[in-house]
């Protein structure tokens, strides 16, 4: 029974999931007790995220590149332990990813974003022409940003999110704000670990939950780093203050900014399945009923270092009001235009949609049923009537219609893969 649940919850990524348990079982020093001090909770957590690293042999960053399934399940495996860990895990390998400095980063980072309104943040880097410098500055109170993972303890650099600000490049001279941008700021001496002079860390206290991480709130007073530090990926800063930008619209730059926010918000509904997976496991092992009161059952960690999940990536409230925006200028995007122009639109893109499912003529059953089922005749007849040229340039459109993506997604993850004069297949060999 208990083999059978493990194959069925932990699948294809079992060998990966279940060396990572092997190893903590054995490691009674790493395990997380059901007391802890949160001071002790802290120390813990970093332990285990190094013994992963150092001694488990687990290489985030390498996974992230070159399998970020595998990656995503090692983060799941890492939450059974604890899910303070995976939260660590994640804060500090997602940030490292996005710095693309692997060599230059030696130690804890912490990734600074922001709150909902993200339209109103405050912080500032604004450029400094004589000395080629950006200066980070937290304008007063309100703006300083809270619950920062990494960063009351640990964290030697913080990804910032912040306004850029150029001198005198707006209309009649003023400053310009050229939008939000992501910039490395230093917060720890690398040596002696001493907060570094200008940045104010407080530490968050005490939580419901996930105590094993060092959540902090940060301040900058004018901060001053060199211009290399911004992530310029979106745009950047010349040495003599010229800004240049492939997305020239403010709107555009802010959300492929946002964008990079994705990938964490994929980690948490992995790590949220596997917080079930663990909650299953413990129900079904125990039969429960009184005992999941018992603390060392976990059900009471386990729901409290989860609750915050529908906040700390993008609060739900917020992104379901996306979401419904986004549906909401699709179907107005569908739906505008005369009435015929509009029939004639939702006709053709339900074929396309019909047409997505198996192909309906070369269907790979043989037997007699198939051939004298009145839905397959029907569907046949209905790609005849479409016409075999459209029939193929639609077939075409649905297979090459994610091209771009992955064209992006596999050169984000520093991949080569020749798009421009590849050799395409229908091979199910190849698939
Ligand atoms: C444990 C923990 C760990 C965290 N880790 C990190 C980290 O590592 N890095 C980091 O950068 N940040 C981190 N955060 C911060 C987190 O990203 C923010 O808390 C989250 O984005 C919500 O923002 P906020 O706290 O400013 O709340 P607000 O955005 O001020 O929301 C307050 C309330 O207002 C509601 N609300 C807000 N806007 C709207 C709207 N438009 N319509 C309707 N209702 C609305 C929300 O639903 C919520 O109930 C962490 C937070 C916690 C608690």
């Amino acid at each position: 029974m208990a083999a059978a649940l493990v194959a069925y919850l932990r699948d294809q990524h079992c060998a990966a999931q279940m060396r990572l348990f092997d190893f903590f079982r054995a490691r009674s020093d790493l395990q997380t007790p059901v007391e802890l001090p949160t001071a002790a909770h802290h120390d813990l957590c970093y332990r285990q995220l190094r013994a992963l690293v150092h001694e488990a042999g687990v290489r985030p960053l390498t996974l992230m590149a070159t399998d970020p399934a595998e990656y995503f399940a090692v983060m799941e495996a890492a939450g059974g332990a604890d899910i303070s860990l995976d939260v660590k895990l994640g804060v500090q390998y997602r940030v490292v990813c996005m710095l693309q400095l692997m060599a230059m980063i030696p130690d804890s980072v912490c990734f600074m974003s922001l709150g909902s309104n993200v339209q109103a943040l405050q912080t500032t880097a604004t450029f400094d022409p004589v000395t080629d410098e950006f200066i980070i500055n937290t304008p007063n109170d309100g703006a300083i940003k809270w619950w920062i993972g990494n960063a009351a303890l640990h964290g030697k650099f913080a990804t910032v999110f912040a306004r850029l600000i150029l001198p005198l490049q707006g209309k009649g001279g003023e400053a310009a704000d050229m939008g939000i941008h992501e910039f490395i700021v230093p917060i720890r001496d690398l040596e002696t670990h001493a907060v570094l002079p200008g940045i104010e860390i407080n530490d968050c206290g005490h939580k419901i939950g996930l105590n094993g991480v060092d959540n902090g709130a940060l301040r900058f007073r004018s901060v001053r780093i060199p211009r290399d530090n911004l992530l310029n990926q979106f745009g950047d800063v010349s040495r003599d203050g010229k800004y240049t930008s492939s997305l020239p619209a403010i709107n555009k730059r802010f959300a492929a900014t946002l964008g990079e926010l994705v990938g964490g918000r994929v980690g948490i509904a992995y790590c949220s399945v596997g917080v079930l997976k663990v909650a299953v496991t413990i129900a079904v092992r125990e039969a429960c009923g009184g005992h999941g009161y018992a603390a060392v059952n976990r059900f009471g960690a386990l729901r409290n270092d989860h609750d915050i999940f529908q906040t700390f990536e993008g609060d739900n409230t917020v992104l379901l009001q996306q979401v419904a925006g986004d549906l909401l200028k699709q179907y107005q995007e569908k739906f505008k235009g005369g009435t015929l122009s509009v029939t004639w639109n939702y006709l053709r893109d339900s074929m396309s949609t019909y047409l997505s499912q198996p192909n309906p003529v070369t269907a790979r059953w043989e037997g007699e049923d198939h051939l004298w089922d009145p839905n397959f005749q029907l569907d046949a007849f209905r790609v005849f009537d479409l016409g075999i040229g459209r029939y193929n340039e639609t077939c075409h459109n649905i297979i090459t219609k994610y091209i771009s993506e992955w064209e992006a997604m596999v050169t984000r993850a520093r991949r080569w893969i020749d798009f421009k004069n590849d050799y395409k297949t229908m091979d199910l060999n190849f698939m």
